[in-house]
C-alpha cells in the first residue's frame, strides 16, 4: 500500500498540494483574472496600454483640482478611448467559470480570502464572500473626504453628484485612480490578510502595481509560499514556489476539482466522480 506522499511534477498538483497543506490561503487577482469575461488587461498582449499607449498618471489630481469639471467631461463622454473601451467591457461582463471556481474553492474551505485589484465586481457576482477590493468597485461611489461609500444603483451621471451628505466632500467613483492613495481601511484589511497568509496565490497579475503588488513580497518575507497562475512570466515568477502557466479559468477549474476531491473523499474512496460545485 502506498503510504508516502505523492511526488508530482505537475504544477497544478503541486499547487493543489501546497494549498491543501496551508493553514491560511490568500488569493490575489489582477486584470488577467477577468480576461475570459471579455475585459482587457492594461499591460501585455491585447492590453489597453499596449494598443493605446500608456495613460496619464495624474487622474486623481485632475479630479481633486476640479471635481465638477471632471464629472462634466465624464457626462459628455470626453474620456480617453481606452477608458471608454474598458467601461463598455465592464458593463457587458459576466463572471466566467474561473470566477465560479474561485468561489467554489472558498466554499470548500481551500481559500480563506481574496484580495482583488479588479474593479469589475465579478467575484462578488460569482458568490465569493471574503473579498477585499483593493482598487475599489465600479458599482459604488465614494466620498474622498470621509470615505463613505454608496451603491451606484441606477445612478447614471447626467450631472455631477451632490457633495457628500455627511461631510460635504467631493464624490467620485469608488475605483482608485492613478495617483490616489488606497483608502486606509481597505489597505489595512489587505495587509491584515497578508500577515495571516501561509500561502498566497497570485492569479492574472503582472505584480507591478504598487502598493498591491508589494503585499505579495511581504507575504513571501513572512514565510508564506507563493503560487503564480499566469500564462506569462512576471516580476513575481522568480520568487514563486510553484508556477502554473495557464489561463485563470482553466487553472481554477482544475484546482477546484483536485481540492474538492480532497475535501469530499474520505480515505479509501479515491476515485469517485467529481461534480462541479456550481451545480451543487
Ligand atoms: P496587468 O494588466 O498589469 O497584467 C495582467 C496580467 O494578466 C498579465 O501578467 C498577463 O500575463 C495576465 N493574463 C492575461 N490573460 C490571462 C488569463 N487568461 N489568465 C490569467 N492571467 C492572464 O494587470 P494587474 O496586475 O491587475 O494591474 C493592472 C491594474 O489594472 C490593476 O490595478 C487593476 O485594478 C486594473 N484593471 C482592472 C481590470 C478589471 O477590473 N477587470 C481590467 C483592467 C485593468
Ligand atoms: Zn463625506
Amino acid at each position: 500500500m502506498l503510504t508516502e506522499p505523492i511526488i508530482t511534477s505537475d504544477p497544478l498538483e503541486q499547487a493543489a498540494s501546497l494549498i491543501k497543506h496551508s493553514k491560511y490561503v490568500v488569493v490575489m487577482t489582477g486584470a488577467g483574472m477577468s480576461v475570459e469575461s471579455g475585459i482587457p488587461t492594461f499591460r501585455g498582449e491585447g492590453g489597453l496600454w499596449t494598443r493605446y499607449g500608456p495613460p496619464k498618471m495624474d487622474g486623481f489630481k485632475q479630479f481633486r483640482d476640479d471635481p465638477v469639471g471632471w464629472w462634466q467631461k465624464r457626462i459628455n463622454q470626453q474620456m480617453d478611448a481606452h477608458i471608454i473601451e474598458l467601461r463598455d467591457a465592464l458593463v457587458a461582463a459576466e463572471p466566467h467559470t474561473g470566477h465560479h471556481a474561485l468561489a467554489g474553492l472558498e466554499k470548500v474551505g481551500a481559500v480563506h480570502h481574496v484580495i482583488t485589484q479588479n474593479i469589475d465586481g465579478l467575484d462578488l457576482k460569482a458568490g465569493l464572500k471574503n473579498l477585499t477590493e483593493i482598487h475599489g468597485n465600479r458599482s459604488r461611489l465614494r466620498c474622498i473626504q470621509c470615505g463613505q461609500r454608496m451603491s451606484l444603483g441606477d445612478f447614471v451621471p447626467i450631472e455631477p453628484p451632490e457633495p457628500c451628505a455627511s461631510c460635504g466632500g467631493s464624490i467620485k467613483f469608488d475605483t482608485v485612480m492613478f495617483g490616489e492613495p488606497i483608502p486606509a481601511d481597505t489597505l489595512a484589511e489587505a495587509r491584515r490578510q497578508i500577515d495571516m497568509a501561509t500561502c498566497v496565490v497570485a492569479i492574472g497579475t503582472s505584480a507591478s502595481v504598487r502598493p498591491a503588488s508589494g503585499l505579495l513580497w511581504i507575504a513571501k518575507a513572512n514565510g508564506a509560499s507563493v503560487i503564480e497562475i499566469n500564462p506569462n512570466e512576471t516580476k513575481l515568477s522568480p520568487i514563486s514556489d510553484v508556477i502554473v502557466r495557464s489561463s485563470a479559468g482553466s487553472a481554477l477549474n482544475s484546482l477546484l476539482n483536485l481540492l474538492k476531491i480532497c475535501e469530499e473523499t474520505p480515505s479509501g474512496a479515491a476515485n469517485e466522480p467529481t461534480q462541479d460545485v456550481r451545480s451543487a
